[in-house]
């Protein structure tokens, strides 16, 4: 059989990701990267092309993954190109996956397309995780942690403070959290009970490094509600000890079933680097929005609606064989 032909719209750090990840699943072959940018002056081990002429390839691709930010590119992108062909998403905006569901079902099956939205690790596997436990310990409550991860949002936040040259934040589950939960307590959390937030800062010379602290501390939104740690490193420390990607976290819920039995479930990631963990999600996605639309389904889909063993390259058979 031919591989799946597949399209990267986007090469940022996840479309680098996927180009990767492509070359570990034989049975997908990246035809084209699309990009906004001059493609003659991208390097890339593949053929760059600008957006503008993505046109021209349908019919030579089965899937496109796009991989633009969520904040601006996704909602532009995502229901346009869900009129021309097959996508996966990674848009992750939790309080408007609604709205952009609405907007990418209108365009894929107005086009008979398959349009999958909002995959990655979370929203993705941890929403999977959530539904699994939920539906199996109605009674229970659920926790998610996040970290030891890199927040772009608040990293931005911190480089927007007066005096501050460069900056990155970390968000760190408590591990005191955690366990509680593991031990099956079923404890009431606070914001500040669940998450520490460290930075670390490159000051502009001369700047008052107390008042930048003060100024990160007691940001509302992003700050105020936990206890934030910050460092102040030089620009060579920064760079050479906080250039990698890692996030994960767990997700964990605490239960009672019948006699009053505490049945915990916890579903964790450990990844040094967020963005190759969330592209090598959407490549398997590929594969089974490619496989939906074999099967003439179109209209948006996340990953609730998308049978598990879609996103395998074994057969139904192999898999009963060799997982179940
Ligand atoms: P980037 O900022 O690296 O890339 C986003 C887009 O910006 C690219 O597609 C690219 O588009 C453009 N771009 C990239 N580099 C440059 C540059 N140097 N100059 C100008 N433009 C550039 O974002 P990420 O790839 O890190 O993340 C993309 C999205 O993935 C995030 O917004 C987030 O929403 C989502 N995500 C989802 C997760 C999940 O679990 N669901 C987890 C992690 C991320 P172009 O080539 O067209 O210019």
């Amino acid at each position: 059989t031919q591989p799946i032909s597949i399209g990267i719209v986007g090469y940022g750090n996840l479309g680098r990701g996927v180009e990767a990840a492509i070359r570990q699943n034989p049975d997908l072959r990246l035809e084209a990267i699309f990009t906004r940018r001059d493609p003659d002056k991208l390097e890339a081990g593949t053929q760059m092309v600008s957006i503008n002429d993505i046109e021209r390839y349908r019919g030579k691709i089965d899937v496109l993954i796009l991989c633009g930010g969520s904040a601006t590119d996704l909602p532009e992108q995502g229901p346009a190109l869900a009129k021309l062909f097959h996508t996966v998403d990674s848009f992750d905006t939790h309080a408007r996956i609604p709205e952009y569901y609405a907007e990418v079902d209108a365009s894929s099956r107005a086009a008979g397309t398959v349009g999958v939205i909002s995959t990655g690790w979370d929203p993705g596997l941890f929403s999977l995780n959530r539904l699994l436990a939920e539906a199996v310990l109605p009674e229970g409550s659920e926790f998610t942690f996040w970290g030891k991860g890199v927040s772009q949002g608040h990293s931005d936040a911190i480089r927007r403070v007066p005096g501050v040259k460069n900056g990155i934040q970390y968000t760190i589950p408590r591990e005191e959290a955690v366990e509680r939960v593991r031990s099956g307590e079923n404890p009431e959390l606070s914001t500040r009970d669940k998450h520490l937030r460290e930075c670390y800062v490159v000051a502009e010379e001369g700047a008052d490094r107390e008042a930048i602290a003060e100024t990160i501390r007691t940001m509302p939104n992003y700050f105020a509600d936990y206890e934030t740690v910050v460092h102040f490193v030089s620009e060579e420390t920064l760079a050479a000890e906080h250039g990698a990607m890692p996030h994960g976290g767990h997700v964990l819920r605490s239960g009672r079933t019948g006699a009053g039995n505490t049945q915990i479930v916890e579903f964790s990631l450990k990844l040094d680097s967020n963005p190759e963990f969330t592209a090598s999600v959407l490549v398997a996605y590929a594969r089974a929005a490619y496989r939906l639309a074999q099967k003439g389904e179109s209209g948006a889909h996340t990953v609730f609606d998308i049978p598990f063993g879609l996103l395998s390259p074994k057969s139904p058979e192999q898999l009963r064989k060799e997982l179940l």
